[in-house]
């Protein structure tokens, strides 16, 4: 579905990719459940785009739930899949997930989101066997130019990666605007953290960013801006 002008998304706000369009090529940030390969041509169409217009795919962590179909376009087409260079072993599948568990659970959101997983091909995730790694602070040279702002703690290689030319943010699980073991709508750091505490330190570096649009890999589009967003996560992590 359309986001803004150059942005749609995979999926429908559980589990979500972005496919971001300048000058007629794209960028893909982060590669959901396997299962979007399937809806990625009409995605892509709707765009007026093909694969064939596909420069890259930018993962914004390392977690299988944002590499989906990243493999099989690295394979199929020879896309090249970039990640922050301390979740490079993690996106290839070398090392464990460092997630220090669930956090608070209701139960009826966590077995939608595992009906969701074991759905859309999310139990069986392909490793990654190739990626190209970039660093905090990067520029990417892909489609969109994303900038790339390290956010440490959801995973060590978390990043957002900031659009300024479609005045997006895409956060990954930095924050969450649905929280898929609690159901919680609304801005939130994400579950699954490997250190929550500094998860919400980092989010810092986002202060004074400019971007009317912060998107999530987990949750709806959030359309208030990057400072709005960061005043919800910190009062509900405070208690507030
Ligand atoms: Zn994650």
């Amino acid at each position: 579905m359309e986001i803004s002008t150059g942005i749609r998304r995979l999926g429908t706000g559980i589990v979500n990719a972005y496919l971001v369009e300048a000058a007629g090529e794209v960028t893909i940030i982060d590669a959901g459940a396997p299962s979007y390969w399937g809806d990625l041509p009409a995605e892509l169409a709707a765009m007026g785009r093909t694969l064939d217009d596909v420069r890259a795919v930018v993962l914004t962590h390392g977690h299988s739930d944002h590499i989906g179909f990243a493999e099989r376009i690295r394979r199929e087409r020879g896309t090249p899949i970039l990640v922050e260079e301390l979740d490079a072993a993690l996106a290839r599948g070398e090392v464990p997930n460092p997630s220090k568990g669930l956090g608070p659970v209701k139960l009826s959101p966590l077995l939608g989101f595992v009906w969701f997983s074991a759905t859309h091909g999310m139990l069986r995730i392909p490793r990654i066997a190739e990626v190209s790694t970039f660093g905090d602070g990067a520029t990417l040279d892909v489609p969109g130019s994303p900038r790339v702002i390290l956010l440490p703690g959801h995973t060590p290689g978390s990043a957002a990666l900031h659009v300024p030319s479609h005045d997006a943010l895409f956060v990954g699980d930095g924050i969450a605007t649905y929280s898929v073991t609690t159901g919680v709508d609304a801005p939130r750091l994400a579950p699954f953290g490997a250190d929550q505490a500094q998860a919400l330190a980092s989010l810092a570096r986002l202060d004074g960013l400019e971007a009317g649009f912060v998107l999530p890999g987990h949750g709806q589009a959030w359309t208030r801006g990057v400072a709005a967003a960061l005043a919800e996560v910190r009062a509900a992590a405070t208690g507030g």
